[in-house]
C-alpha cells in the first residue's frame, strides 16, 4: 500500500492545531503537530514531510522567518495560516516563498482543499514529464528546473507556472489562465497573487535583473515566454 503523505502542522493555538489535525487525518494524511517555531523549522527541514501547514504567529520563531529559512534550501510545499486578511499581507507571505495561504478564521475543509491542491501541483505529469525551450527545462518527475544545465531552486508553484508557460512558448497566457492551470481551480487568489509568483519565478529564471530574456510581460494581457524579437 502506498504510504500516506505526511504533513507537519506548526501552530501554537491548541484548538486550531487539534481541528486542523483531525481534518487532515480524516482526509487521509499522516499528521504531526508542533507548537513552537524552532522545533517547527527543525522538523520541517528533516525531510520527513511532504508539506507543512505553517502558522504566521508562533512563539520562538515566527512563521515568516521559518518560511524564509526553509526556502534557503528546500522546496517543501508550504501553506501559511495567517490572521491578517489584507492583501498586502497575503502577498508578503508568497514573496517569502509560501505556496499558498489560508486566512483565519478558515473552514477546515477549505484548508484540506488547499493542501490537496498544492500537493497535486507537486505530482508528476505522467504523460509528459519533461518540457524544454531554449535551454530552460522542467522535469516534473524529478521536480527539477534548469537553465543551461544549472538547477533553479523553484518552489512547486513557480515550477507549475514555468511548466504551463513551457507548454506553448510565445503564446500569451492571461493571469486567469495561469491561475487555473498552474495554481489549480481551487485557487481563489487575486491577479496580484499571480504577479507575485511570476516575480519570484523571474528573479530565479532571468540571468539579468530588470532585463527579462525568457519571461515577458504583455501589458494588459498577461505573460509569455519569448524574447522581444519574437514580438
Ligand atoms: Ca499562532
Amino acid at each position: 500500500m502506498r504510504r500516506r503523505p505526511r504533513i507537519l502542522v506548526v501552530e501554537d493555538e491548541t484548538k486550531t492545531a487539534a481541528v486542523v489535525t483531525r481534518y487532515l487525518e480524516g482526509a487521509g494524511f499522516d499528521v504531526e503537530a508542533v507548537s513552537e517555531g524552532h522545533e517547527g523549522l527543525r522538523k520541517a527541514s528533516s525531510g520527513a514531510f511532504e508539506l507543512v501547514v505553517l502558522d504566521r504567529m508562533l512563539p520562538g520563531l515566527d512563521g515568516r522567518t521559518i518560511c524564509r529559512r526553509l526556502r534557503e534550501g528546500s522546496r517543501l510545499p508550504i501553506v501559511m495560516l495567517t490572521a491578517k486578511a489584507s492583501e498586502d499581507d497575503r502577498i508578503g507571505g508568497l514573496e517569502l516563498g509560501a505556496d499558498d495561504y489560508v486566512t483565519k478564521p478558515f473552514s477546515p475543509r477549505e484548508l484540506v482543499a488547499r493542501v490537496r491542491a498544492v500537493l497535486r501541483r507537486v505530482g508528476p505529469d505522467a504523460v509528459e514529464p519533461r518540457r524544454s525551450w531554449r535551454g530552460v527545462t522542467v522535469d516534473l518527475e524529478r521536480a527539477e528546473a534548469r537553465r543551461e544545465g544549472e538547477e533553479l531552486a523553484l518552489t512547486v508553484t513557480e515550477m507549475r507556472l514555468l511548466w504551463t508557460l513551457l507548454g506553448a512558448p510565445g503564446r500569451v497566457f492571461s493571469r486567469d489562465e495561469l491561475m487555473d492551470r498552474a495554481l489549480g481551480p481551487e485557487f481563489d487568489g487575486s491577479e496580484r497573487t499571480v504577479d507575485a509568483h511570476v516575480r519570484n519565478l523571474r528573479r530565479k529564471l532571468e540571468p539579468q535583473r530588470g532585463r527579462p530574456r525568457y519571461l515577458l510581460t504583455v501589458f494588459g494581457r498577461g505573460y509569455r515566454l519569448g524574447d522581444e524579437e519574437d514580438g
